[in-house]
């Protein structure tokens, strides 16, 4: 039982380097800053920073629920040294109610791993958050990609069950399997989780060393997720019953895909359209032309601009934007009339007669 009595035995306080009357507030602070620092994510292959992430983790789990912490603060109040004396008079006194030490400690905490004591029954497992940078084209059609993260998974060494690898969790004698314990309290009987299994109906009794009876470790994986066509940048993507592993037979967390696209060189989005800026000359302007224009899958339209077309003018090219299987997009060219900067002799002389030749006043609206 060496796993459950560092649970007491451990000083969560200093862990999270906060002191005893620290506001719960305070606590998740200081726990959100220290997992940031500590987190495998930006500590790659770094085995001391893991087991410090394992450490405030566990410190959380314990000194973040308000209830928990109280039991702990208890337990430890009672003075630990009565619980670390081994065969002592101290371990005699408390087997004086015909159960160990463990069996109290077990009754503390609910049994290690649970997130909250006393919750019966099956446990959903944690959510999961990380990004994946996406090329435009990709997130634009689709793709199946692999992505490496690190989370909670199931431990290897006890598959999840939390027991050493040859021993399995026993069938809990308070309840005996059943979970649920019955309290008559006058005419009414009330039924609660059972207090010596947390309402699993077992007990671990040789807890797995690798996860210590959690039955989750933190690890890196690889995860294959398929992105679905027409994902924009910062988009948010559930997977669900990708996250971590759910307890006492509870479901998986779901994991949530942080998109991030990467901008492409000539085509932008705007929804489920594709948009394109296309420079065009002076003469094209003025005199309307058939210019060719990339398309994101490859194959060029011809637009077809009528005289006079203005700079800044938006053109509908018809279905080649988005094609996802709930809409269809289009292409949206904006033309640019380009200003010509390093002009012939010839060409100079054909603008100067323009000029001379010339009109129309452009700005006649604003006289
Ligand atoms: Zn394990
Ligand atoms: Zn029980």
């Amino acid at each position: 039982m060496t796993a459950q009595r560092e649970w007491f035995e451990k000083d969560y306080y200093a862990v999270l380097g906060i002191n005893k009357d620290s506001p719960a507030k305070e606590i998740t602070k200081t726990y959100r800053k220290l997992a940031r620092k500590y987190h495998p994510d930006t500590n790659p292959n770094n085995a001391s920073a893991e087991e410090k992430f394992k450490d405030i983790s566990a410190a959380y789990d314990v000194l973040g629920d308000e209830s928990r912490r109280r039991e702990y603060d208890e337990v430890r109040r009672a003075g630990p040294s009565a619980f670390s004396g081994h065969g002592g008079a101290g371990s005699q006194h408390f087997d004086a109610g015909g159960q160990d030490i463990s069996d109290l400690i077990g009754q503390m905490f609910g049994g290690r791993g649970s997130r909250s004591r006393g919750a019966a029954g099956p446990q959903r497992g944690n959510d999961v958050e990380a990004s994946i940078t996406l090329e435009f084209v990709d997130a634009v059609r689709g793709v199946t990609t692999s992505l490496h993260l690190t989370s909670e998974v199931q431990c290897q060494t006890c598959s999840g069950s939390g027991a050493k690898p040859g021993t399995s969790a026993k069938r809990c004698t308070q309840c005996a399997g059943r979970g649920v314990v019955e309290e008559d309290q006058g005419p009414f009987a009330f039924s609660s989780a059972c207090p010596r299994c947390s309402g699993r109906g077992s007990t671990i009794e040789n807890p797995c060393r690798s996860c210590k009876g959690i039955g989750t470790e933190v690890r890196a994986r690889e995860v294959n997720v398929r992105i679905p066509a027409g994902v924009d940048n910062g988009q948010r993507i559930r997977l669900k019953g990708r996250g971590a592993p759910g307890r006492n037979n509870g479901l998986s967390g779901d994991l949530f895909v942080i998109c991030n696209v990467v901008a492409h060189h000539l085509f932008g989005r705007e929804g489920k359209n594709l948009t394109l800026r296309l420079p065009i000359s002076f003469t094209e302007a003025v005199l309307g032309a058939n210019i060719e224009v990339p398309t994101l899958d490859g194959e060029p339209v011809t637009l077809k601009l009528k005289p006079a077309t203005q700079s800044g003018s938006r053109h509908r090219v018809k279905g080649r934007g988005l094609q996802t299987a709930a809409e269809s997009g289009d292409l949206i060219v904006t033309v640019e009339v380009v200003v010509p900067k390093d002009l012939t002799k010839q060409e100079r002389a054909a603008i100067e007669e323009l000029a001379r030749v010339s009109t129309e006043s452009v700005r006649s609206h604003i006289h």
